[in-house]
């Protein structure tokens, strides 16, 4: 490795993270949402660890579903979205992806092919997020005269499980009617549902943040651990006196005599330009600020109340200490946002790279 900062996967904390959604969602199936890179995680890492655990897999496109094949042949793949087209439909078909209809156009391209040239679908249905999902009376048209199979999973997606009850249980009671008047599996629960609203279960839990340890959640985050930690080593260190300022824009000035430190990290590795002032990392077994203006490449801290900072020393920027829900909470971001953005320039490893 040229430079010392990469995202560690702790694959171990994954994998109880997945054990603990499934025991907490006893008598559902587990999907496991794997889109955008496994939240940024890595496919490639995520998947296979997850194979023995999970009853199946969701991603968001077609072009995501044949990755993950590539890696898992024989798993249950939901792509979320569904396809674009016929020949992406038949795509799915050929490499056994489980495919959502979510309109009118992709419900006709699934019609159109023969009988028994036709994927496994999972039907969604929009109880009140009003983006993806067939309205009721399309629903009850696609399962006139018994055109879908017997195991087809009628499903949909909350807007507000982790903030409005009634909204959830108004979706909820939504799908549950049609689902239960058209005899189909069904499944509705995302995290904030799963770890909340036990009567969202159904047939299949869809968690995707929380497996990676990002619950929005106080009371239960105790039982789910970060999968990603990042780390970097202090590229060096500068004293500055009072009155000196650091960084682009001069944004903060020593009001003392000070000790900063660079980290070879910046905003092109993920790491939100637009943090405030008072985000921390962990050193040292203490928190230390975030100083001045994230730079693309580098990141500026102060160690003045760490006397035994020295360069090379391991810095954790976000991860077991300084959590990303921290992180994201303190600056008015979303988690899920920071973990979706992290670029292929970060290294991830379940090795231990530093
Ligand atoms: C992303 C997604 C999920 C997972 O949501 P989390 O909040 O990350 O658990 C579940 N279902 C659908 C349809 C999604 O798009």
């Amino acid at each position: 490795m040229t430079r010392p900062t990469f995202a560690y996967i702790d694959i171990e904390a994954l994998r109880a993270n997945a054990l603990w959604l499934k025991q907490h969602c006893l008598g559902s199936k587990l999907m496991c949402v794997v889109k955008a890179d496994a939240y940024g995680h890595d496919l490639k890492l995520i998947a296979p660890a997850l194979s023995n655990i999970a009853d199946g897999f969701a991603v968001a496109h077609c072009t995501e579903g044949l990755e993950l094949r590539a890696i898992n042949p024989t798993a249950p793949i939901l792509v979320l979205e569904g396809t674009f087209d016929a020949a992406e439909l038949n795509a799915a078909y050929q490499h056994d992806l489980t495919v959502a209809l979510t309109n009118t156009w992709q419900v006709r391209d699934y019609l159109a092919r023969p009988l028994d040239q036709r994927p496994t679908v999972w039907v969604k249905v929009d109880t009140g997020m009003h983006r993806l999902g067939l309205s009721e009376t399309e629903l009850n048209a696609l399962c006139r005269d018994n055109r879908l199979p017997q195991d087809t999973v009628l499903f949909t997606h909350f807007s507000d499980a982790d903030t409005d009850a009634e909204k959830t249980a108004l979706q909820l009671a939504r799908l549950t009617r049609l689902g239960e008047r058209h005899k189909l599996m069904m499944s509705a629960a995302n995290s904030p549902a799963c770890l909340m609203h036990p009567n969202t279960h159904l047939d299949w839990v869809r968690p995707g943040y929380s497996l990676y340890g990002g619950s929005p959640l106080a009371h239960i985050e105790d039982n789910l651990r970060p999968v990603m930690s990042v780390y970097t080593r202090i590229h060096s260190i500068r004293s500055l006196p009072v009155g000196e300022c650091v960084g682009y824009g001069s944004t903060w000035c020593a009001e003392r005599a000070s000790k900063i430190a660079t980290l070879p990290i910046g905003y092109a590795d993920g790491y939100p330009r637009s943090i405030k002032s008072g985000t921390k990392v962990w050193l040292h077994n203490q928190f230390a600020p975030v100083v001045g203006r994230v730079s693309m490449d580098l990141l500026t801290i102060d160690v003045t109340d760490i006397p035994a900072a020295k360069a090379g020393d391991l810095v954790e920027v976000w991860g077991q200490h300084m959590t990303l829900h921290a992180l994201a909470n303190h600056n008015e971001l979303s988690g899920y946002e920071i973990m979706a953005r992290i670029p292929k320039r970060l290294p991830r490893s379940s090795d231990w790279l530093l």
